[in-house]
């Protein structure tokens, strides 16, 4: 079974990714998807993380491959994301300029770097210590709490740097699940980690992320989930659903509704007018 929704998807724009936002609606018009959220990494105002991002000058193209996309595929949703880091002085861009003036339909809050003693270290291989994780925990509740976000992105990314689980990594999750219950932020399930090179744990290989035990103790915390395959190509777009359902049924976790970023669900159910598409 393919996702009915998948709100995690990128575009050549990040230089990481492969196709445009047409590419990956047509697979998920195509895999009997409903709707699909386009959520490119975001741009920084001051040109910082340029590596693995579009620069500003590039979001009005990025917004129109969005709006040609919704219109090569009229029976999907096609909505408007970005997947975003929690800066600080730039909380202003994402609020005002793009949930304000561009009119982007949702943000992902996700927590790639950590800073920690003085510099942004890799979230996905460098919280090997307890004050790594600490700081990762902390930075992802404030994530959680900045209002600004729809979810929280792969919060399991603590497995690719740690072979085993231990009291710290369950310390960590159970920071994050607890906000996320009480904050009512849903975190995000990502099936892209089943897609990259697997660690070797205690039972064996498996993907650094998703990592079972803490979706076990998001369980214990009744977290709402979402479901996504965060695709960088095109042919991946509904990829690994089956995998993520399967963990979701089994500890019970519920999906989050997010029927509210649907356009035309918006605003007290009042039908709203489409974006332009010319
Ligand atoms: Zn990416
Ligand atoms: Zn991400």
């Amino acid at each position: 079974m393919p996702f009915s929704a998948n709100y995690h998807a990128h575009t050549w724009r990040c230089q990481h990714a492969e196709g445009d936002a047409v590419d990956y609606a047509r697979v998920a018009a195509a895999g009997g998807c409903r709707v699909l959220g386009i959520s490119d990494h975001v741009p920084m105002p001051d040109g910082r993380w340029a590596e693995f991002r579009m620069r500003m000058d590039q979001l009005d193209g990025y917004e129109a491959a969005v709006a040609a996309a919704q219109a090569a595929e009229p029976g999907l949703q096609v909505l408007l994301g970005m997947e975003c880091e929690l800066v600080p002085e730039f909380t202003g861009f994402y609020r005002d300029e793009l949930l304000g003036r561009r009119g982007y339909d949702y943000l992902i809050g996700a927590c790639h770097g950590t800073y920690l003693d003085g510099r942004w270290i890799s979230s996905f291989e460098r919280l090997g210590t307890p004050r790594a994780l600490r700081a990762y925990a902390d930075y992802a509740v404030r994530t959680l709490a900045s209002g600004l976000f729809a979810f929280f992105a792969h919060p399991d990314i603590i497995g690719g740097s740690h072979a085993d689980w231990n009291a710290d990594t369950a310390a960590c999750a159970a920071d994050i699940c607890a906000a996320s219950a009480a904050l009512r932020v849903p975190l995000e399930m990502n099936s892209y980690g089943f897609r990259k090179p697997f660690i070797d744990g205690a039972a064996g290989p498996r993907a650094t992320y998703p990592w079972k035990p803490f979706w076990e103790v998001a369980a214990a915390h009744r977290v709402q989930v979402v479901l996504n395959s965060d695709a960088h190509r095109p042919q991946d777009v509904l990829a690994g659903y089956d995998e993520l359902a399967a963990w979701r049924d089994e500890l019970g976790l519920v999906e989050a509704d997010l029927s509210a970023l649907e356009r035309g669900v918006r605003k007290s159910g009042s039908p709203e007018v489409r974006k332009s598409t010319a």
